[in-house]
């Protein structure tokens, strides 16, 4: 049985390209550039003033107090000033060209205007070039302001419209189908026989990657024959990535493997030494990448965030989709058998000094209603079967770990 490194090792050596796109720059929000962001221009485009004051030649005010001769106002979008000579001043606003001739700004708190309009005594001295942006020197022309690879924030948006990009190239998101399958399955708006279960893996997982930014299609449910299971991988064989739930054990009526074989599907792994979530298995056609994973919901949930998220995330343009990981303290004693990775649910919060990892109750990789409490979960590495209370471990972040509470 592979190890969970190593299962990944072949999911993103199977990697199709990732897709490239143009959108309008504000959609580009939250998504990754697929291209360069070049300066279309110098910024600040002039020598520019930080604040509200006088122009001025420092070496006019060397010996402040000194009075000046007012010789003029700019304020921003005024127009560009004329020239300042020796012996000046012009007053000047925030965001304004600074004159030619002038190598610094005295702000007006340190002014006393004594005739307005006409003379200032500058009450401090300044040195050179003092609250001058000067021309170019928050990006030059030409450069590089933002990379490919970069993802797009708000501050990304505000550069965009700071050059005049109204379009920009970033990575595509691939299209996603899922179908759940078991006999026993009704949906969610369906009254269950008593031997029956209503699905709730397929919306679990549709909002798993709504987490990402990504809608999938729902095919709905396929029942336990070849035939069904045949028909809803063809139709999902029809986007780029096709995540399936349930049928992969190796019980009578696990069918999903023979169906792979069936359409020609080439299998790259089946079976993973991960706790929950051993059966599943990943399989390619051509560009076509498709998951099955078990459906217990537990490991449906958690082999998406461990194989899915790292595929998909990269195929959006990230480099590093992974859950975010740290390390914290074990609040518990923890008994596992060994032999498997072991992801399991806790809640984590920072207390004292540092990160604590309060295991939480769990029944089995079924509990999906004891998994709603965790924010994260915690690794219990596969060559261990006892992790004592204090013993530092390792932790994976639930994707929406900062915004839980308690
Ligand atoms: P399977 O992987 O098909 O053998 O299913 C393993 C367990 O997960 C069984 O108890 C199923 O009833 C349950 N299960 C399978 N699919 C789903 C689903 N879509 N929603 C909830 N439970 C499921
Ligand atoms: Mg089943």
């Amino acid at each position: 049985m592979i190890s969970v490194e190593e299962a990944l090792g072949i999911l993103l050596s199977n990697l199709p390209e990732p897709k490239v796109e143009q959108v309008p720059f504000q959609s580009a929000l939250a998504r990754i550039l697929a291209e360069d962001i070049v300066a279309t221009s110098d910024i600040p485009p002039f020598y520019r003033s930080a604040l509200d004051g006088f122009a001025v030649r420092a070496a006019d005010i060397r010996n402040a107090p000194v009075e000046l001769k007012i010789t003029g106002e700019v304020r921003a979008g005024g127009g560009m000033p004329g020239a300042l000579h020796p012996g000046e001043a012009i007053a000047i606003m925030t965001g304004a060209p600074v004159p030619e001739g002038a190598d610094a700004v005295q702000m007006i708190e340190q002014c006393q205007v004594l005739d307005p309009g006409k003379r200032v005594k500058i009450l401090v001295p300044v040195s050179s070039r003092e609250n001058i942006a000067p021309k170019g020197s928050e990006a030059k022309a030409g450069s590089v302001v933002l990379e490919r690879g970069h993802r797009v924030g708000p501050a990304e948006i505000a550069v965009m419209a700071t050059f005049g990009y109204s379009s920009v190239k970033v990575f595509g998101k691939p299209s996603v189908a899922i179908f759940a399958t078991g006999d026993e399955l009704v949906e969610f708006d369906e009254t269950p026989e008593p031997d029956q279960i209503r699905n709730s893996n397929a919306y679990c997982l549709s909002s798993q990657l709504r987490y990402m930014g990504i809608e999938a299609d729902y095919l709905g449910i396929a029942r336990d024959n070849k035939e069904e299971l045949r028909q809803k991988m063809l139709l999902g064989l029809q986007r780029d990535i096709l995540i399936i739930t349930g049928g992969v054990s190796m019980g009578e009526y696990d069918f999903v493997r023979d169906v792979f074989h069936d359409l020609e599907l080439e299998i790259l792994f089946s079976k993973v030494a991960i706790k929950p979530g051993k059966p599943t298995v990943f399989a390619r056609r051509g560009q076509n990448m498709v998951f099955g994973l078990p459906g217990n919901p537990i490991s449906a949930l958690i082999t998406f965030e461990c194989f899915v998220r790292p595929a998909l995330g990269r195929l959006c343009g990230m480099t590093n989709p992974d859950l975010p990981r740290m390390k914290g303290e074990l609040l518990a004693n923890m008994r596992q058998s060994p032999g498997r990775t072991a992801f399991l649910p806790a809640w984590v919060t920072w207390q004292d000094d540092g990160w604590k990892v309060e295991p939480l109750l769990w029944k089995s990789s079924a509990d999906i209603i004891g998994f709603a409490h965790a924010n994260a979960t915690f690794i219990f590495p596969k060559n261990r079967d006892f992790l004592s209370r204090g013993e530092i471990v390792e932790i994976m972040l639930l994707p929406d770990f900062f915004v839980r509470q308690r």
